[in-house]
């Protein structure tokens, strides 16, 4: 007759399964860093990618489809995915509401308010198809624009949510839509930081056992929110150094980890 206890029972039922992991543990680790990096920008090319692969860190882009910096350089793009990185949706045109502050920058022809939800859902799959032609997956993660998601009165993340594994945003709608259960997440936009305020962020998300999730646009340039280079790297060293706690991995990771039972 073979005796177990409870405690060898639990051992030997989770050995091996990240879904026994708790929710306060990523990956066996005390947290989890997205490092995300928005817009399809040729410096994410040319700087971030290099800077990533330097270090050993593996990101997520989350490419428009019709914007230059994808449309001539998809080799690039698809060197960037066969070395781990992510290739994220995020849209054909990029719409947002333009009818609010500081909107100005949006065209009549790309504002959300005057989309159908047909249209914005049959450019996310086209958007989509364009990614998949690049790096060959057919998983993938969504980002919105702006973080708007409603067109007239619904949200088009419904519409959308059988196409991807998770929302890389904290609507709720896509809280809902994800599905990501009961894990503490943080995020931060950074923009004009310095380097010491993206470390704070990281051990605040360390202390949290949370995932941080940074949305990035411009890193050293090219975009009106824009971190510089060196407080970028300061980030990653200080990631790499801490790499034993920190769990850092592209979003589709990390979301299918959240998304296990
Ligand atoms: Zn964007």
């Amino acid at each position: 007759m073979r005796i177990t206890t409870p405690a060898l029972l639990l051992l030997t039922i989770c050995h091996g399964f990240s879904s026994c992991a708790q929710t306060n543990t990523w990956n066996r680790k005390q947290a989890a860093v997205a490092l995300t990096y928005d817009d399809a920008l040729n410096i994410h090319l040319d700087q971030v990618i290099p800077t990533l692969d330097s270090a050993g860190f593996k990101g997520t882009f989350y490419l428009i489809g019709s914007a230059a910096p994808f449309t001539q350089r998809i080799g690039d793009w698809r060197k960037a995915a066969a070395k781990g990185h992510e290739l994220g949706n995020h849209t054909l045109y990029h719409p947002c509401y333009g009818k609010r502050p500081g909107r100005e920058w949006v065209k009549p022809d790309y504002d959300l308010n005057n989309y159908t939800l047909q249209r914005m859902t049959d450019e996310i799959k086209v958007n989509n198809a364009l990614l998949e032609a690049t790096d060959g997956k057919k998983q993938r993660t969504l980002a919105c624009p702006c973080g708007d998601t409603k067109v007239a009165d619904s949200s088009y993340l419904y519409a959308v949510k059988d196409h991807f594994t998770g929302i890389r945003d904290a609507t709720p709608d896509a809280n809902t839509v994800n599905g990501f259960g009961n894990r503490t997440i943080q995020w931060m936009a950074p923009a004009g930081n310095s380097g010491a305020e993206l470390i704070a962020a990281v051990q605040k998300a360390m202390k949290d056992h949370a995932l941080l999730v940074f949305v990035f646009h411009g890193v050293g340039g090219e975009h009106a929110l824009n971190v510089s280079a060196e407080a970028h790297r300061e980030l990653l060293q200080f990631l790499k150094k801490n790499e034993a706690q920190i769990w850092v991995a592209p979003f589709i990771d990390i979301a299918t980890f959240m998304r296990k039972p």
